[in-house]
């Protein structure tokens, strides 16, 4: 057999996604090369352009291999390929950008050190031997560093650093790793480290090796990272956690821990495959695993918790410390318990001047506070729990296109946002709570940076409906857009359907500590049917008053007190305090709180699941009072006996309302007669998933859909979770579970946005 005749084809092939500032040309360029290809590559406005030439086998093997071997950081939305006549050209060359218009070619995220940059690292015959900013195209900081689009050096933080030749050398050559890499930078021309206060480094120390040393005597040191300051010590010193705890008044929230490696993580919690592959994702999140019983960390950096909070090291920097310190350390975001992370270097300096020893500090600046993302594995899937570091500005698709360009405000607290433009949307980092008006301020200010870096103008902006929220406020205040307000639960229920890329119509547990419904009380434990253009209440959890209103959710007594009552157990005779809570609160507390709760009296109704855990929490006597949201509700459900079966009763009735007042007759019982919390919140747990269940199969029945969407903060109780999901597996239905964006409020703005696309999509 002879070989066919060799064709000769040329193709102008267009690729759009993540594909600058990531190494993109230098790869075609090499693949081209090998594959006897002429022509060029650039960037332009939309992404990559390619003009390839040659054997016409060659030229399809380059068109499959651009998605297939892309470089690490790369992500390929799409490759569209038309013919073109072969133009001759002798060679295959990078060339300049061309045209102008609307950027959206996109900007990366911050990538964890890759193995070429910490090989070089920790060489002592390298150029870059222990320098902390070291970076290539395939890893280093983006997202953090950019003030504006296009993504070049002279619009980032690294502006004021002048290459060196050396640098300037790797930069301009598309054959080296360094091609192009805005951040590219060295010893002899690139960001400095130093430290400040406290402990003055020796003459044979650098700044890191100082810093470790001090943090191996145990000081509190505060370290400039990527997206802010982190405040740092070892774990397994007693003391420094105590006096960072202390300094940092932050009573009981668990901190997070940096260990050099994945056999150092192992030595701390219990790591399955799909953990560990988590871990040491480019992304580098937090992840929370199974702390394991013999794990050298002390109490005080995650009390009562049964998970751990671990991260591997994602700088150079850290990687230096890490090594340096020799043992795991604590690495908790530099700030006061509820302020926003420290970020900029006069602000840090102050704030954290009476918390840390001494500051690890450097002069390339951080533009985008973002704090660590935060992730796990629950029900054998991964699930980010707080989105930011590493994973923003990630793009996400909408289901249905935005017909025009859109803007989508969150919720209020863990408050993030979405801007849009056709099935492209881009969800904010996690930018805190918005009753802090420096966070208000993030907030704007982050709304414009994503607007001026995505090119979009919002047409439409997309709102919850309450009226108090910070993020109403705002969206409200921008003339000449459609506003489009979005029910919270129905956002909950629809940011699940859209990550899936599904319409709808699905069953929701929309679960969570508060929402505004749509007959202006207080929701929280809705079982919705619909999809992205709309969803019905089908039922949900019976309503008690909240007495005090907001004030209960830090106060868990007064919602045991507000279902005591309406169980009908806190009678005028019977003493407002249960026996669990007698000197956690007073007896004339008690007896107002009930008072308030029986007349409805400034305790507004909430069907809120996350308050009957609060309510249950209080009456075994785990918590009376939280330090922050939703504690009482984690430390029940770590206390819980995984192997216990029983559960309370909790009653679907006809109408489709989930009756707890037995339940809590029930636990009101076991907490007076003495059964342990182990015992008191498995049944919760269990009774609520059996419920769930119950309610969920019959919704799908009814309605004629098998899937079902778990969303709402609730849901990360990873026992509630997994119980529910065995559950619903167990009756045959499809789970749809939060993966890619939190179970709690930092979804509810891409839920907003696939709302809002789908309405005016529809017209309506
Ligand atoms: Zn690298
Ligand atoms: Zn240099
Ligand atoms: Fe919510």
């Amino acid at each position: 057999m002879t070989a066919p005749p060799l064709a000769e084809r040329g193709a102008a092939i267009r690729v759009t996604g993540v594909v600058q500032g990531v190494g993109f040309r230098p790869f075609v360029l090499r693949r081209a090369r090998e594959l006897a290809l002429t022509g060029f590559v650039c960037n332009d406005v939309r992404g990559v352009l390619v003009h390839a030439e040659g054997e016409a086998a060659a030229v399809a093997q380059l068109i499959a291999d651009l998605p297939a071997l892309a470089p690490p950081l790369a992500s390929v939305d799409a490759v569209a390929v038309s013919e073109l006549a072969p133009s001759g050209a002798a060679e295959f060359a990078i060339v300049g950008s061309r045209g102008a218009g609307e950027p959206s070619a996109l900007v990366g995220i911050d990538a964890a050190t890759c193995a070429d940059c910490l090989a070089e690292l920790l060489d002592p015959a390298d150029r870059r031997f222990r320098y902390p900013f070291t970076n290539c195209t395939n890893c280093g900081p983006r997202f953090t560093i950019v003030r504006e689009v296009p993504y070049d050096r002279a619009r980032t933080t690294m502006a004021a650093f002048t290459m060196c030749p050396a640098c300037q050398a790797e930069y301009d050559d598309p054959a080296d790793r360094r091609f192009h890499a805005q951040p590219n930078a060295c010893p002899a021309c690139g960001p400095r480290l130093r430290l400040a206060g406290g402990v003055p480094p020796g003459p044979h120390l650098d700044a890191v090796a100082a810093a470790a040393a001090a943090l191996r005597a145990g000081a509190v040191l505060g370290v400039k990272g990527l997206g802010g300051y982190h405040l740092a010590c070892r774990a397994d010193d007693r003391d420094a956690v105590a006096r960072l705890r202390g300094r940092k008044h932050r009573e009981d929230k668990p901190f997070a821990v940096m260990v050099a490696d994945a056999a150092a993580a192992r030595e701390l919690v219990h790591l399955s495959v799909e953990e560990e592959a988590l871990l040491g994702s480019v992304a580098r999140p937090i992840v929370l695993a199974r702390r394991r019983d013999d794990a050298r960390v002390a109490p005080a950096v995650a009390p009562v918790h049964r998970e751990l909070g671990v991260v591997l090291p994602y700088t150079p920097l850290h990687h230096l410390l890490l090594a340096d310190a020799g043992a795991p350390l604590v690495m908790t975001s530099g700030n006061r318990s509820d302020e926003p992370i420290a970020y900029r270097d006069e602000d840090a300096a102050e704030r954290l001047s009476g918390i840390a020893d001494a500051l690890l500090l450097h002069d390339r600046p951080i533009h985008m506070r973002t704090d660590d993302s935060v992730a796990r594995v629950a029900a054998g899937r991964p699930a980010v729990l707080r989105r930011a570091r590493g994973l923003v500005p990630g793009r996400l698709v909408l289901p249905v296109p935005a017909p025009r360009p859109l803007l989508a405000c969150g919720a209020h607290l863990k408050s993030t946002f979405c801007v849009a433009k056709d099935d492209r949307a881009w969800v904010s980092h996690h930018i805190g709570d918005l009753d802090d008006a420096a966070t208000r301020q993030s907030f704007a200010d982050g709304v414009a940076h994503f607007e001026s870096l995505f090119a979009v103008a919002p047409e439409v902006v997309a709102h919850d409906l309450h009226p108090d929220y910070a993020s109403t406020a705002y969206a409200l205040e921008r003339d000449g857009v459609r506003h489009v307000g979005v029910q919270h639960h129905h956002a909950h229920l629809a940011a699940v359907l859209a990550e899936h890329g599904e319409h709808g119509p699905a069953v929701g547990a929309i679960f969570d500590g508060s929402g505004f419904g749509d007959d202006g009380t207080a929701w929280g434990g809705e079982l919705l049917v619909g999809g992205l253009r709309g969803s019905v209440r089908a039922g949900h959890l019976l309503a008690v008053g909240l007495p005090g209103g907001d004030r209960a959710a830090r106060q868990p007594w007064r919602m045991a007190a507000a279902w005591l009552v309406a169980a009908g157990e806190q009678g005028p005779k019977v003493p407002a305090v249960p026996r669990a809570l007698r000197g956690a609160v007073r007896p004339q507390d008690g007896e107002v709180v009930c008072t308030m709760a029986r007349r409805g009296f400034s305790a507004p109704p909430t069907s809120s699941v996350g308050r009957l855990f609060d309510a249950v929490a209080a009456l075994s006597g785990v918590r009376a009072t939280c330090s922050y949201e939703g504690q009482a509700a984690i430390e029940l459900e770590a206390l819980a006996d995984p192997l216990h079966g029983g559960a309370y009763p909790l009653v679907l009735r006809a109408d489709g309302i989930l009756d707890a007042r037995p339940l809590i007759r029930a636990a009101a019982d076991d907490a007076e007669g003495g059964v342990a919390p182990a015992l008191v919140s498995a049944r919760l747990h269990n009774a609520v998933a059996q419920a769930t269940g119950a309610a969920c199969a019959r919704l799908a029945e009814e309605h004629g859909t098998p899937t079902v969407v778990l969303a709402g903060g609730v849901w990360a109780n990873r026992l509630l979770l997994e119980r529910t999901v065995a559950l619903l597996q167990s009756l045959g239905l499809r789970i749809l579970l939060p993966e890619r964006l939190p179970a709690g409020d930092g979804a509810i703005s891409f839920g907003q946005a696939a709302v809002a696309a789908a309405l005016d999509e529809a017209g309506s």
